[in-house]
């Protein structure tokens, strides 16, 4: 198999023992790598009766198909189990180097079964794999954790992804951590893996994958490389960062400020992409193989807390963990949540919203010093952020109320369901579907819960469009984004797959001309975005085997109310009309949400359309 090494790594838990099994092929061939050729593999292995932190709900980690070559911006790596956080599928993707080393090992995945009854650690370096002892590690951060294995395997160059304190107190929404606040984040990857008592996978590879045409590779690898590193937003996310963002959002009405009642803060240029480029950077960092290098360094010499040298943190980070609580953070206060949210190793937008919504509760009258360990939760308090922050990471006291998420906690404190705000029981990232409508339809419809990363929504209505995929900007207000949110997703959940970057611009037939060139295959971009389709289709199917219908295609009330006085001007998104017109072009039935027989048939997914007894 050129552009695979033909297997999976296994590690049986439960028994102590890793083997290899070969990989897949069909598999392979419709569902590509990373998120989607394990969510193909995950379908075979869960149903609704699974318990997520029990023994039979696998993780699966995957390398994009491209990972690990010298294509540009394509270092994206995946993993998926049955959420413990949603109670449905769950999916996560990231960066770093940890996804080309793991290809580079001579595996084309890890396949986590069973559970430990010990703290373990999988090393696999160069094609051997061995599990070993975890103890001294089990209750250190990730740096700390990171730090040490590298130590004990001699290799500084070993990438590891880890869990921190969060995932081994089973905080729902616990991280996969890499590097410096890569995140394998959201729906709880992390607290699976805690679950299993795996601290870390360590991964050194040298391997030369085996490529059909490698002069070719090479050659649209170097032209895609250029192509990359001149286009527009390349040379944006190289300046600002995701935090760029952050000065668009207040223009928008995009930054959910106060738990979503209000559109914005006035103003943040404390913490804008400009300001941090501007006063605090001192360099970048990359992915593998990036050019962009949209990561920022920062040396933080003033405020309460202060760092030498230390990575800042992204736009959604920054809102979560700042204007949904009220607080007008200071760089240094950013950088030090930003921080502890990695150490601990849990989800930030998560973290923040449902910390966002202890303060709503709290200012309502809701809750009080009573329920919060005698936090006084007004907006603006800084300091019990920080506190909660701490709570939150060690699943204690009220922060183990938080690590439940806004839904879990409408119900303890008798609230209506639709004060949570959160989609199939995902809270909505930091994009407000009252600035860009089409975020509305994207999170009610992404197969994971409320994801701003499986579209291009507010990109595309923002400027950064694909004129390739017949995808330009339009009104951001407008209700006739079903076909739009459609075609990105698919093109996302291909990119995905494929391991690639959103950031990263390559040209189709240069993409194209790497894949070939890798694989051995002939196909073309239709083919590629069919594929792409395929991949979202299945994981909405298998959203469906768990249980999700319909009815969860819904925006929470709470952010459906106008606030007519910032960048929103009082606008909401029409789902009456996106929804139906969404689930025609999707070929999903209105009631059950399931994708149709014919539809599933089309995309070469018979045995999935009987599985799910697809109409
Ligand atoms: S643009 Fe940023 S996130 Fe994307 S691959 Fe490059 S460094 Fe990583």
């Amino acid at each position: 198999m050129n552009g695979y090494w033909g297997k999976l790594l296994i590690a049986d838990l439960s028994k102590g023992k890793l083997s290899d099994e070969p990989l897949n092929e069909k598999y392979a061939r419709e569902f590509l790598g990373s998120t989607g050729l394990a969510a193909r593999y995950l379908y075979d292995m869960v149903d609704e009766k699974t318990d997520p932190l029990g023994p039979d709900n696998p993780l699966i980690l995957m390398p994009g198909l491209l990972n690990g070559t010298s294509g540009p911006s394509v270092s994206r790596w995946g993993g998926v189990t049955k959420s413990p956080y949603t109670g449905h599928y769950g999916d996560a993707n990231c960066g770093a180097f940890f996804g080309a080393d793991l290809k580079n090992t001579g595996y084309d995945g890890i396949i986590l079964k069973g559970q430990s009854a010990k703290p373990v650690y999988i090393y696999i370096r160069d094609g051997v794999a061995e599990l070993k002892g975890a103890g001294s590690l089990w209750g250190k951060d990730t740096y700390k954790t990171q730090e040490e294995i590298k130590k004990e395997c001699g290799d500084n160059r070993t990438q590891i992804a880890c869990i921190g304190p969060a995932s081994e107190n089973l905080a729902l929404y616990g991280n996969i951590m890499s590097e410096h606040g890569h995140c394998l984040g959201r729906a709880g990857l992390g607290c699976v893996m805690g679950s299993k008592k795996v601290k870390a996978i360590a991964v050194r590879g040298k391997m030369k994958l085996p490529m059909q045409d490698p002069e070719k590779f090479r050659e649209a690898a170097r032209q895609a490389m250029e192509e990359v590193k001149e286009s527009f937003l390349s040379q944006i996310m190289h300046e600002t960062g995701t935090a760029g963002w952050v000065d668009s959002a207040i223009p928008y009405g995009d930054g959910p400020t106060k738990y979503y009642t209000a559109g914005t803060m006035e103003e943040a240029t404390n913490i804008s992409g400009v300001t941090m480029a501007e006063k605090y950077q001192t360099g970048h960092t990359a992915c593998f193989g990036c050019p962009i290098r949209c990561r920022k360094v920062l040396q933080l010499k003033e405020g309460k807390y202060t760092y030498e040298s230390i990575e800042g943190p992204e736009y959604e980070t920054l809102i979560a963990l700042g204007a949904m609580m009220g607080l007008d953070l200071d760089m240094s206060s950013a950088v030090h949540l930003n921080e502890l949210c990695n150490s601990y190793g849990f989800d930030t937008i998560s973290g923040g919203a449902s910390a966002g919504y202890a303060f709503y509760l709290y200012e309502l009258g809701v809750i009080s010093d009573k329920d919060t360990g005698g936090l006084k939760l007004t907006w603006g308090n800084i300091d019990a952020a920080i506190e909660l922050i701490h709570l939150l990471g060690k699943n204690q006291g009220f922060g183990a109320v938080l690590a439940g998420g806004t839904k879990r906690m409408a119900q303890k404190y008798g609230r209506p369901i639709g004060e949570a705000a959160q989609t199939k029981g995902l809270e909505i990232p930091m994009h407000d579907p009252r600035a860009f409508h089409s975020m509305g339809l994207v999170y009610a419809t992404a197969p994971r819960g409320a994801d701003h990363n499986k579209s291009d929504g507010y990109q595309v209505d923002s400027g950064t469009g694909h004129p390739d995929l017949g995808l330009n900007a339009g009104d951001r207000w407008a209700d006739d984004k079903a076909e739009m949110v459609e075609k990105s997703q698919n093109f996302r959940a291909l990119t995905d797959s494929l391991g690639m970057c959103h950031y990263a611009q390559i040209p189709f037939t240069l993409l194209l001309g790497m894949i070939n060139a890798s694989t051995g295959w002939d196909t073309d971009m239709d083919k590629l975005l069919k594929a792409g389709e395929r991949i979202f289709q299945l994981q909405r199917a298998l959203s469906c085997k768990l249980g999700i219908t319909a009815k969860d295609d819904v925006l929470p009330e709470f952010v459906m109310r106008p606030i007519p006085d910032s960048g929103q001007e009082g606008h909401v998104p029409n789902m009456e009309k996106m929804l139906p017109e969404y689930y025609a072009l999707r070929d999903w039935d209105s009631a059950t949400g399931k994708p149709s027989k014919k539809r599933l048939e089309s995309l070469g997914m018979p045995e999935i359309a009987a599985s799910i007894g697809a109409k």
